[in-house]
């Protein structure tokens, strides 16, 4: 594969710690696939619990000097990171693909949204003021200070393999914490690649620790049992992101979570529905359905629900389907059989209770884990859809009646991540955005994540937030000083 590369130098199969490229103790190893074709893309280093305590204490070894260094001179280093990212865009982007699976220049965007989070905490590390307290008694003066949480473990899942590390990285590294990030299994090449440029950026030795390994929950027990580790960022599954919430109880640390969702996209009467298509395109369909904030429930009002559900299969009857490397492909593969797997279950139960297909509906020709875009009608609250997160290219149309009926289905689940919907009434626009419970609210907008913002979850669907200057606060603790007997 390294022939794809300007760079091959970017392509490395083992881990990252304390600056060096380790093999892991047993020299086991796992494999990593195209999802596109199965091709085998390289033999990565298996590390377990041992080589896992020894990142952890390379990340604490290293964190008094990197704390100390000026939060300017960390944002240099963070700034050379960034631009190094977008020298290497393409590089990088081709691996994505080709471990990932999505079309190439959803790798190129994913790339530069990735970099955009380097660059973005570049700038707030420098701006991590603390207050001074107007104080209550005269011989007293009250101060507080921002200071790193301290070593940061980092696990993250394989769809958005390069955005998901940088977006605890960026701040965790510019808040003055040192990091050790589990990648996920399916795609360790995009997290290597970057530790390769970290290092180039001139980030020290033990700073920046790249844990591969596809023995999850041995990494994972390592990481949460350690007393040295002080805060926990995962992106994953709402099933594996409470048993690390469980396993962290013991040395009580801090917690960033970003798990599943079951957003609500809702079309009202009054909706301009050629917007709302193109977002609902947009937010169901960008890396074949497979991020935590896509459209799961398209919830529709009586009055236009026939005419958008077919200006919506129209679109989606069009998009081109393939391997991200083979010309204008709209929609990939999925990531395994696994997850096809789940995409057929709810398709196949809301068939059988009365759904009916418009677009779609079925594996796709090229076999694999490719699987059609697909669009359903006529789906109700019993179906399995409605409660589980499909991760996949299926848009399941829902009837409604009246604005509180639409708060009511969009309510109705555990989750709380995203939420979007169309409507040009302002009125309503101010009641469903302060009803609905949702971390993040697209309004007449499908695709709302940016570096500025902030991006996380209520509810089930998790705790903290990701991005913008709030994302910086989540990587620090403020301390309070007073001083007395002025
Ligand atoms: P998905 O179903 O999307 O793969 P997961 O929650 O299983 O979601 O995976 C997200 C990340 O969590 C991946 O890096 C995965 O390897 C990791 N992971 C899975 N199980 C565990 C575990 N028991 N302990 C720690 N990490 C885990």
């Amino acid at each position: 594969q390294s022939n794809l590369l300007q760079d091959p130098g970017l392509l490395r199969n083992q881990a990252f710690i304390n600056g060096e490229w380790v093999a892991g103790d047993h020299g086991s190893r796992f494999t990593v696939h195209n999802p596109a074709t199965g091709d085998v893309l390289a033999e990565v280093a298996s590390l377990g619990s041992a080589e896992t305590r020894r990142a952890i204490e390379a990340a604490e070894a290293a964190l008094p000097a990197w704390r100390n260094l000026p939060a300017k001179q960390r944002s240099q280093i963070l700034r050379r990171w960034f631009e190094l990212m977008m020298q290497h865009q393409e590089d990088l982007a081709q691996l994505l693909s080709l471990e990932q699976g999505k079309p190439l220049p959803e790798s190129r965007g994913e790339i530069a949204y990735g970099a955009s989070f380097i660059e973005w905490f570049a700038e707030e590390a420098k701006r991590a003021y603390g207050d001074v307290i107007p104080s209550p008694a005269t011989d007293r003066r009250l101060v507080t200070l921002k200071q790193p949480i301290g070593v940061v473990a980092a696990i993250t899942p394989w769809n958005f393999p390069n955005a998901m590390i940088t977006r605890k990285v960026g701040p965790a590294l510019a808040a003055g914490c040192t990091v050790v990030v589990k990648p996920a299994a399916e795609t360790p090449l995009s997290a290597l690649a970057m530790a390769v440029l970290a290092e180039r950026a001139g980030v020290p030795r033990g700073v920046l620790n790249i844990v591969t390994g596809d023995r999850a929950s041995e990494i994972g027990a390592e990481l949460t049992r350690h007393p040295a580790v002080r805060k926990l960022s995962f992106t994953g599954s709402t099933r594996i992101g409470k048993l690390l919430m469980e396993q962290c109880a013991g040395t009580v640390k801090k917690l960033g979570l970003e798990l599943g969702g079951n957003a609500p996209f809702i079309v009202f009467d009054d909706a301009d529905l050629d917007a709302a298509v193109q977002g609902a395109m947009a937010s169901k369909f960008r890396n074949t359905g497979q991020t935590c904030v896509c459209a799961n429930r398209i919830l529709v009002q009586d009055g236009v629900y026939d005419a958008f559900a077919a200006k919506l299969a129209a679109a989606v009857s069009q998009m081109a389907v393939g391997p991200a490397h083979s010309g204008q492909v709209q929609q990939g593969p999925l990531i395994n059989a696994k997850a096809v797997a789940k995409v057929a279950e709810h398709v196949n139960d809301a068939v059988s209770q009365g759904a009916r297909v418009l677009t779609g509906g079925a594996p796709h020709a090229l076999g694999g884990n490719f699987y059609q875009p697909t669009v359903l009608t006529e789906v109700t609250e019993h179906m399995l859809v409605a409660h589980e997160e499909t991760f996949g290219p299926l848009a399941p149309l829902f009837r409604f009646k009246d604005e509180a009926d639409a708060i009511r289905l969009a309510n109705a689940t555990e989750f709380g991540l995203a939420a979007y919907f169309y409507s040009r009434d302002v009125g309503r626009i101010w009641r469903v955005a302060e009803a609905i419970e949702a971390g993040m609210v697209g309004i007449n907008e499908g695709l709302i994540s940016t570096e500025v913002a902030p991006f996380g979850g209520i509810k089930q669907s998790g705790l903290g937030r990701e991005g913008s200057k709030y994302g910086l606060e989540d990587f620090m603790e403020i301390k309070y000083l007073c001083f007395g007997g002025l």
